[in-house]
């Protein structure tokens, strides 16, 4: 599938073709300070099929202290405006981003609930998802967006 987005300024985004996941809600404690949000809808996408578009110095990284074993959990963001931006995990292949900075109208469900363990007393799950108390497993390909 063909999807683009971009920050809040517009000074950098991307744009993908190939495979992408549905809409993983995630609760993790980490991902919901990074967000701001009561729950970060994460996308899975190949890291082959993946470009940045605009000017790639505004592109900032942080990792985060190692809670269990690495890699660290990275969060990338626009310098100018502090939109989440995509994180590119070489070593996997993947690239992880957040729904909300997708442009238009792409259509992609929410398909499960992850780190439940760990999600806002302010958030009723109540659409019947799958949930998992922690962090699930590699999504089926068959769920995958072509
Ligand atoms: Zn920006």
């Amino acid at each position: 599938m063909h999807l683009t987005g971009s920050c809040l300024c517009g000074g950098i985004g991307f744009e993908l073709d190939g495979w992408a996941s549905p809409v993983q809600a995630c609760h993790a404690s980490r991902c919901r300070k990074a967000t701001g949000a009561l729950y970060s809808p994460e996308v899975a996408a190949s890291a082959a099929a993946f470009r940045w578009v605009g000017d790639e110095g505004l592109i900032r990284q942080y990792d985060a202290p190692i809670l269990h074993e690495p890699p660290a959990y990275r969060r990338c963001f626009c310098d100018r405006c502090g939109s989440p931006l995509p994180v590119v995990i070489a070593e996997a292949g993947i690239v992880i981003l957040q729904a909300g900075i997708l442009d238009g109208t792409a259509e992609l469900p929410v398909f499960r609930h992850a780190f439940v363990g760990q999600k806002s007393p302010c958030c009723d799950i109540t659409d019947g998802l799958p949930q998992f108390d922690g962090q699930p497993p590699a999504p089926d390909p068959s769920v995958l967006l072509g």
